[in-house]
This record gives structure tokens, sequence and C-alpha cells, in this order.
């Protein structure tokens, strides 16, 4: 694995120049895997003058030239897919099982999905709306695009913003957390050794208040596009307002989990432990809050309490580990602190709820915790957990389960169980949220966008509907009669 060098600046691997140290571990086990000095205002100055030196060819790449090196660009992450898998694992403190089948393989789709989409580019169709002129409507690259992303999901948090930018001719400075670089610089380099131009995709590793304020701040990025929690989210949003910036904003979430008295109560508990536990919990779409009807209550909470029993906790290097570590001890001591608040305001801890004894516990894990009785307008209900954490509450009336459902800011996954058509269809139609499950709680695919309602942000990552993200659109109104008095003429000139 290359250890320096993590700026990714006209096409090429640096360290930054901010003159400040600092180590990339593994949380999983406080592994020292690179070292770099972070990058301060002038590094992405420089990244951002590459993007826009690169702007002018890449912009007028033909889209199936932008596609041939998109394409070329998947099949080297196909073939060193093992290595970004491994290096995933370990910077991030996941299973090797969740990288190898579900980060790695989902990216390199995204790549290829994204080289199709940028041949087709889609708009209303040319037309006379007017009886005098044709109209059509060309959809055009913004320019430089800052992008900021999180550390759980690096590899795809990072391609999610990268792609959709540079298929439609945008190019791009991408700052990802300080935490998590290795695979977005590793993702950058291989893009550059598959033909796509130097500059058209920069990485600038530094923290968010020096590195990210920058990148936001500049007057030659032209659109923030940025995931991370709904604070910053925040302070980015109104940076970006006072400078007439566009912005599209992927926040927090608190997904709900409705389990109707209909469902198939095995399948439920089994999607409630998977989407709960999925990348340690730190999964904006989690399954957080799972309501059950009253006569499938006490099933549900026994079934979910012998499955996580069964939840393996090891080294992510392990294939027969389920879960791993949290990103780091912050992050687990926040976690510990908000299940501890449930617990001395009267939640019921039924499994977990604690740091793991042993080995573990040295590192930054957190054991699988199943939460009832807490009280629909505490903390660990409200507010996101961003861990392992599961909180069960009962309900009685449909009703019910769609006002509890919506009963929180946030907006950007929600999930019903039911074997009832018409249930299913209310909860799809009532549930404020960008992606709402049927019988199901977690999948996505690149065709579909992914986005959320309320404090959960605005605008799509994937998908064809991320273009209207990442593109201007042009109207282009060509007369078509030669007259030298067109008609309109008459509110001007009283006579011809
Ligand atoms: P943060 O909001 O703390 O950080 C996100 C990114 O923003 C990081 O790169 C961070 O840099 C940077 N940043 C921090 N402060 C500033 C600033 N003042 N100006 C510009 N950039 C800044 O979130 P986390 O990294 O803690 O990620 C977890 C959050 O992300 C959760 O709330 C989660 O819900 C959300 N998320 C949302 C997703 C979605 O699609 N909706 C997907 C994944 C996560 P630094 O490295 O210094 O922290």
């Amino acid at each position: 694995m290359e250890t320096t060098g993590l700026q990714f600046i006209a096409g090429k691997r640096r360290s930054g120049t901010s003159g400040e140290h600092y180590e990339v571990t593994n949380p999983a086990t406080g592994e020292v895997l690179a070292t770099e000095i972070l990058a301060g205002p002038e590094d992405v100055d420089e990244a951002v003058a590459a993007a826009r030196a690169a702007f002018c060819e890449w912009s007028r790449a033909t889209p199936a030239e932008r596609s041939e090196a998109m394409l070329r660009w998947a099949d080297r992450l196909d073939a060193r897919a093992e290595e970004f898998a491994r290096v995933e694992s370990r910077n991030a403190g996941k299973p090797i099982r969740l990288t190898e089948g579900f980060d790695v393989p989902g990216t390199i789709d995204n790549v290829r999905f994204f080289a199709g989409a940028a041949r087709n580019l889609e708009g209303r169709g040319s037309a006379e709306y007017s009886a005098d002129h044709t109209s059509a409507i060309r959809r055009e690259p913004i320019g430089v695009i800052g992008s900021i992303a999180p550390w759980n999901y690096p590899l795809q948090m990072g391609a999610w913003k990268i792609l959709p930018a540079i298929a439609a001719g945008n190019t791009i400075v991408l700052k990802p957390s300080e935490l998590t670089p290795l695979t977005s610089v590793m993702f950058a380099e291989a893009a550059e050794e598959a033909g796509i131009p130097d500059g058209v995709i920069n990485i600038v590793t530094g923290t968010g208040p020096i590195a990210g304020q920058a990148l936001v701040t500049h007057p030659d990025v032209a659109m923030v596009s940025f995931t991370g929690s709904t604070a910053v989210g925040r302070q980015v949003a109104s940076q970006a307002a006072g400078l007439v910036k566009r912005v599209h904003l992927e926040l927090g979430g608190k997904a709900p989990f409705v389990v109707f008295d209909d469902a198939d109560v095995e399948a439920a508990a089994r999607g409630a432990v998977a989407g709960a536990l999925i990348n340690a919990g730190q999964d904006c779409t989690a399954a957080t809050r799972a309501y059950v009807q009253r006569p499938l209550y006490g099933a549900f909470v026994e079934r979910v309490a012998e499955l996580l029993d069964g939840v393996r906790l090891g080294p992510v290097d392990d294939p027969a580990t389920d879960m791993g570590s949290l990103i780091s001890f912050k992050q687990r001591d926040k976690v510990a602190a908000m299940v501890d608040a449930a617990r001395e305001a009267g939640a019921t801890v039924v499994r977990g709820g604690k740091i793991p004894d042993g080995p573990l516990g040295q590192a930054a894990y957190y054991e699988p915790t199943l939460i009832t009785d807490a009280a629909q307008d505490s903390a660990i209900v409200q507010q996101e957990v961003f861990g392992p954490v599961l909180v069960v509450l009962p309900f009685d009336t449909d009703d019910d389960a769609i006002r509890l459902a919506n009963d929180t800011p946030y907006g950007l996954a929600a999930s019903a169980w039911t074997s009832n058509v018409f249930r299913a269809g209310r909860a799809t139609r009532e549930m404020q949220a960008g992606c709402v499950w049927i019988n199901d709680h977690i999948p996505i695919i690149s065709e579909m966008p992914h986005g959320g309602y309320k404090a959960s942000g605005f605008g799509k990552d994937m998908s064809a509907y991320a273009f209207d993200e990442y593109t201007n659109i042009k109207h282009v109104m060509t007369e078509i009669t030669g007259d030298q008095h067109k008609s309109w003429h008459d509110v001007i000139f009283t006579s011809s």
C-alpha cells in the first residue's frame, strides 16, 4: 500500500503543504496505515486551479470519449478490486466481507453506470413552442465542483460525488474525511491511469475547518456538493448561499422501520438486525427506530435479541467477522454516551450497551445494542447515533405508525413490513423520506436516486437524477422565419 502523499492534484500524488503531520490509522487495531501532511488552503488553491485548467478539454470531450475513459477506469478498478477491498476494510474498520461484497463492487458498478449515462443526458424535445422559433435544451457542465465526503463509506461516498459530476463534463476537487482518504486517492489515481486527463479529478486530504472551508468558499468553485452531518451541512449551505453557489446536501438520517401486524416476523427481525448493524450502524439509512404493531412486539424483540447474540465481532480481515469497529474512539464514546443517557432516562438495554470485554475493547468496537422502553421524544429516538444501536417501540394503529415514523427532523430513508398491499401503498405515500423500502431495508442500486427530505438535505446522488445537480440547463431559441419584422415587434413598432 502506498503510504505517503495523500493529495492527488493535477494527476500526481504528493504531500500537503500545511506543515501539520498526522497519521491515518486502522480503527480496529490502532495500526498506522499512512503518515501525511494535511492539505492547507494553498493545496486547495492548486487543486482548484488544476480542475479549472482541465475543464476546457474535459467539458468539450464528446460523451462517447468520456464514457470510454470511464469504462477503462472500471476495468482497472476490477483488476485491483481485492486491493481496494483490503485497504477500505483496514482504513474504516469494516469487515472484509462488507468491502468485498458491497463497497467495492457497488462503486465499480456505479462507474459503469455513469459511463453509460454520460451518453444519455436527457432534456425536453426540441420543438416550435412559439410558431416562429425552434426551442432546444442544452445541458451543460457547471464548472469546478467542490465536494466534501464523510468517513463511513469513504470509497462509495467519494464515487457518488465524482461520477455524475465528471460524466456530465465537470471537473472536481474532492475532500475526503482525513480519517479515511486512502481509497479516494487510489480511485483518482486509477482514473488517471485509465486516461482521464490530469486535473479532472483532484483529491485534497485535510480537515473540514481548513481544507473544507477553503473549498466551499473558493471563488472558482462553482458548486458545492456535501455529504455529512446536518450540523455541518447547515454551515456549508449558508456559506454557499452567501456566495450564490449551487449546493447539494446529503445529510443525516434516522430511518424508521415499521412492522405491521400482518408482517413475516422472522423476515422483519432479520431485516432489522442486518439493517441496523451494517457498517456497525454508521450508515445514514440504517434501521434505527423499529416501530412494531403490538401483537408482534414481544416476538419481534425476542427474535432480534436472539439474532444479535449470534453476531460475531472480530478482526476485520477475518471473513467470519460480521461486524467491525467504529471509525474512532471518539465515535465509539459518542455512541456509548447516548446509550448510557437512554438507560438513565429509563430505557431498557436488552442486549449490548457496552464496550466489549477483552482485546476488542482496546480498539473502537461497541457491542450490538437493542433498546426498548425509550420515549418517542428521547434523544436515542430523535437523534442520529451512528452506531450499532436499534431502538424498538410498540404502536397500536396504522395512523400511529405513520405519525411516529415521520416524527423526527430527518427524512432520508424508511421501510414498512407488511403483506397487505394497501398498507404498503399508504406507507409508501405517507412516509416522508427520499427512499421507502417495502419488506426490506438498505439495498441501493446505481439506477435509482439516493437523497433526503427535510433535514436530511436535498439533491440526489446516483442515477440519472444526479445530473440535475451537476448540469446547467440552457434554453436555446432560434428564430426560424428570417423576417426582419418579427411578429412580437408589434409591441414596439406600430407599423411594419
Ligand atoms: P461531518 O459533517 O462531521 O463531516 C463530513 C465532512 O465534512 C468531513 O469531510 C469533514 O471534515 C467535513 N467538514 C467538517 N467541518 C467542515 C466545515 N466547517 N466546512 C467544510 N467541511 C467540513 O460528518 P461525519 O464525517 O461525522 O460523517 C457522518 C455524518 O454523515 C452522519 O451525520 C451521516 O448521517 C452523514 N452521512 C450522510 C449520508 C447521506 O447520503 N445522506 C451518507 C453518509 C454519511 P473532517 O474530516 O475534518 O471531519
